[in-house]
């Protein structure tokens, strides 16, 4: 084992990566080269998948589904491979971390972090997949018994983002491995190393081959072929509604495969005036900075009481002011590298529509310049108007705005006034304004006095266009599985037909 937090820098040479089709690794022709976002310099090339390669990749997983050497398996034996792969990864987190930060310029602290958590995610996974059963039905009279199997849906096509390459991938993974399902995953073009590292980590555990594939390459050219793919049963996607969308036209027009979508947010953080307020603006700064705001669950919208509006507004700002940004493998940086060049561009120009369309900018708004990388400073607009772009608009960046509210009505309109309902946070120590409020919100995941906490055990997801269905937990295995209904006759049969 290499104990990379000893290196701290980037790699001399770019690390080339092959694509992984039936337990062996295959080599592009055409590469894709990364550079780090905090460094400025190619850190690794991977391979522009073909369509070819996409098929193959689907035959590989579509050979292993059906031979049964996976689903076939003792729930048992499942687990203790999955189990396995949490052991496996607790011995090479250093090296996963450091290809997630070079990649995606991320703090290496935080890294570290999101891999503990994706341990977490093959464990409860293992514990599922023992646990995952059908159903019988001893009410359908005398001569008649039912039973539900609960079966693995197939082969399931796995596409993922940038912002957190490797927790999204194994808050996914482990639960479709526990259904009995197996899987082509293509991983964002800027931040495909950690998926592909995980392919030599899964066949050391002891996957069958074809089970896991990886194909890397562009969205729209790979991405848009597994969309459409009649080999592929399940689609679980997880990016922007925009793409999300098109997914949902490509399986209307294909084989109707059913679909996971975790799309985009807006999310709303109401902080009633009987709150902690130091509490409630620590995590307020948090909850917008984490990740450089590139998070779905982002807090972007601060929803405060009236009466305390301005003095928590200045709390806020005074924390967002004093958060360390910079260089991802400094321990004490706490927000490292906008991920993409063109993603930079976005938020620059949100924050530029903030102050054209009259939001009061009152703190950062502008680049952090630290000679290399691609940083922004964590940034606050108050007075926003609902009909304003940075009101409405996921910007996945490190940008807040604020809104206020005089009653509980108001709150809760306020919370609910966007297209999406990923998720909300509330902060009060009066529980029944925490339970009316959190009944009314529409979000998949709500915090009360807390912000992002939570384990594998619980499902994610969003309501209304941030997605359908459920990734994690019990849920989330159950999602990659479909009922069969079978009827037994237990008497013999009342002929129909006169003999
Ligand atoms: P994106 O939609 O551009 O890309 C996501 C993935 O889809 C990438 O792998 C990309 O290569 C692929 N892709 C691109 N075009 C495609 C196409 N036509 N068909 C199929 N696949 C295609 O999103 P992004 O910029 O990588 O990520 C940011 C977005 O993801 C944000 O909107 C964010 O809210 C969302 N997100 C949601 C969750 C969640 O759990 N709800 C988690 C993380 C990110």
């Amino acid at each position: 084992m290499t104990l990379i937090t000893n290196l701290i820098s980037a790699p001399a040479q770019p690390r080339d990566f092959g694509f992984f089709i039936n337990g062996e690794w295959r080599h592009g022709r055409e590469m894709y080269e990364r550079f780090s976002p905090s460094h400025e310099q190619s850190v690794t090339r991977t391979a522009c998948c073909t369509k070819q390669d996409l098929d193959d990749a689907v035959a590989a997983a579509r050979s292993a589904f059906d031979t049964g050497e996976w689903a076939g398996q003792p729930a048992a034996e499942r687990a203790a491979i999955l189990l396995r792969v949490a052991s496996l990864l607790r011995e090479r987190v250093d090296e996963v971390a450091y290809w997630e930060v070079l990649e995606n310029g991320k703090p290496l602290t935080q890294a570290k972090g999101e891999i503990a958590h994706a341990i977490a995610c093959f464990e409860t996974a293992a514990g599922a997949a023992r646990l995952l059963h059908g159903n019988t039905f001893n009410n359908l009279g005398d001569s008649l018994f039912g039973m539900v199997l609960r079966e693995p849906i197939g082969v399931v096509g796995l596409i993922t983002p940038w912002n957190f390459p490797f927790m999204i991938l194994c808050e996914r993974l482990p639960f479709i491995l526990a259904s009995g399902c197996t899987v082509v995953v293509k991983p964002a073009e800027v931040t495909s190393a950690t998926t592909l590292i995980l392919a030599d980590i899964l066949a050391e555990a002891g996957l069958p081959k074809g089970v896991y594939n990886v194909v890397t390459g562009a969205g729209n050219v790979i991405g848009q072929a597994m969309a459409e793919h009649d080999g592929i049963d399940m689609l679980s996607f997880t990016g922007s509604t925009r793409v999300g969308r098109s997914c949902v036209k490509a399986s209307a027009e294909s084989n109707l495969k059913k679909l996971g979508l975790e799309l985009g947010g807006k999310n709303p953080i109401i902080v009633f005036s009987d709150s902690n307020l130091d509490d409630a603006a620590d995590a307020v700064a948090f909850g917008v900075s984490f990740n450089t705001g590139q998070c779905c669950v982002s807090t972007s919208r601060l929803i405060v009481e009236h009466s305390i509006a301005d003095v928590f507004e200045a709390l806020v700002a005074r924390k967002m002011a004093k958060i360390r940004v910079g260089n991802p493998f400094d321990p004490k940086t706490q927000i490292g590298a906008i991920t993409t060049e063109a993603q930079n561009k976005t938020i620059l120009e949100y924050i530029e529509k903030g102050k054209s369309e009259g939001a009061v900018l009152r703190c950062g708004g502008t680049v952090v310049d630290s000679g290399l990388g691609r940083y922004i400073a964590p940034t606050f607009f108050t007075h926003v108007t609902p009909s304003m772009s940075i009101a409405q608009d996921e910007i996945f960046g490190p940008v807040l705005s604020s809104f206020h509210f005089e009653t509980v009505e108001e709150a809760i309109r306020l919370a609910n006034d966007t297209v999406y309902g990923l998720a909300a946070s509330v902060w009060t120590q009066d529980i029944s304004k925490a339970l009316s409020v959190t009944r009314r919100v529409k979000a998949g995941r709500f915090w009360v006095n807390t912000i992002m906490s939570g384990g594998p055990e619980t499902p994610l997801g969003g309501f209304r266009q941030s997605g359908w269905g459920r990734e994690a937990g019990l849920a989330g295995v159950e999602e990659y599985t479909q009922l069969k209904t079978v009827h037994i006759e237990t008497d013999k049969r009342t002929h129909w037909i006169a003999s």
